[in-house]
């Protein structure tokens, strides 16, 4: 066997005994996850692709959309328009926490639910399906093939999706999301809903890595400067109120999602992924997370680390 191919295997054989945590719940089809699922992908700067687990899984991609869809927002409006309506500061509370400036309505960052509402709102469409169309097509680009909604997740989130919709109505009151309510959290759910593997998810972070060029189609899919600004939020929010936690444990950018996903990017090194359903209390995944600390510190991959 490949002698990182070897290396992985080992990482997940560390962290298989963790069984702490449950899948969420709060999604009626996102309980139905096998909680035992366990999978591991790495891509370098050439495209290489390593993958050991249950690396042909494929699960909704929750939050792990935020960072794209704010990568989208940024090709669409630039920084500065982007940070009229989302801040770029760490919210230290939960993912879908109701966490509003007080005065103008603007939630704390694009990475938790609030931000990632009115980040998806300002994606240009005139309808649902046009607006998830560009959606779809830009989360495509960065895993290098064509992405799909699962549509049984979509109905699911979206017959379930109070609270968003609470968050969005409040937006909606600040003119932070403009037009129809309904519009815009239909789009943020089905964005949600978006299929992929470990191996998608490793490439999409190795996009980013890699200054906005995919590793393995050598497509641009964003400028080197929007890879950046994302990097560097997912760097400060990604991991919602452990965010700081990981930066000192870990120490790379990531994001992960309640289904389980979880992906880090080494600047200029490579992009990595990681999928295991059961959650702590944070809603990242257990062992998704410990896989990152392993890797981490058998590898010295922390940013500020001396290369
Ligand atoms: N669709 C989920 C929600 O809005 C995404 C949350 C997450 O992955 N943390 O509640």
């Amino acid at each position: 066997m490949d002698p990182i191919q070897l290396l992985l295997e080992g990482v997940l054989d560390h962290v298989r005994p963790l069984t702490d945590g449950a899948p969420a719940a709060y999604i009626p089809e996102l309980a139905t996850a096998d909680p035992d699922h366990l999978a591991l992908a790495v891509v370098g700067p050439r495209g290489r692709i390593f993958s050991v687990g249950d690396d042909h899984i494929e699960f909704s991609i929750q939050s792990i959309s935020k960072p794209f869809v704010l990568a989208l927002a940024l090709q669409e409006h630039g920084l500065d328009a982007v940070l009229q309506r989302v801040g770029a500061e760490p919210s230290g509370e939960p993912f879908n926490a109701i966490s509003l400036e007080a005065r103008t309505g603007r939630p704390a960052n694009p990475m938790v639910n609030a931000g990632a509402i009115a980040t998806s709102a300002l994606v240009s469409g005139d309808d649902i399906d046009e607006r998830t169309g560009r959606i779809v097509d830009m989360l495509s680009a960065f895993a290098g093939r064509s992405l799909w909604i699962d549509e049984g997740v979509y109905r699911s989130e979206s017959e379930t999706g109070f609270r968003n919709r609470a968050l969005a109505h409040l937006m909606r009151s600040y003119g932070i999301v403009d037009g129809s309510v309904d519009t815009a959290v239909e789009t943020y759910f089905r964005q949600c809903s978006i299929l992929v593997t470990v191996k998608d998810l490793a490439i999409m972070a190795g996009t980013l890595a890699f200054g906005g060029i995919n590793p393995v189609t050598g497509r641009r899919v964003v400028t080197e400067a929007i890879a950046r600004d994302v990097l560097s939020i997912m760097a400060s929010c990604g991991m919602y109120d452990f965010s700081g936690e990981w930066m000192l444990r870990v120490g790379l950018p990531a994001k992960s999602g309640v289904s389980g996903g979880l992906l880090a990017a080494a600047p200029s090194q490579f992009g990595v992924a990681s999928f295991s359903p059961r959650l702590d209390e944070h809603g990242n995944s257990v062992r998704s997370t410990a896989v990152m600390e392993r890797l981490s510190t058998s590898f010295g991959m922390h940013v500020f680390e001396q290369h």
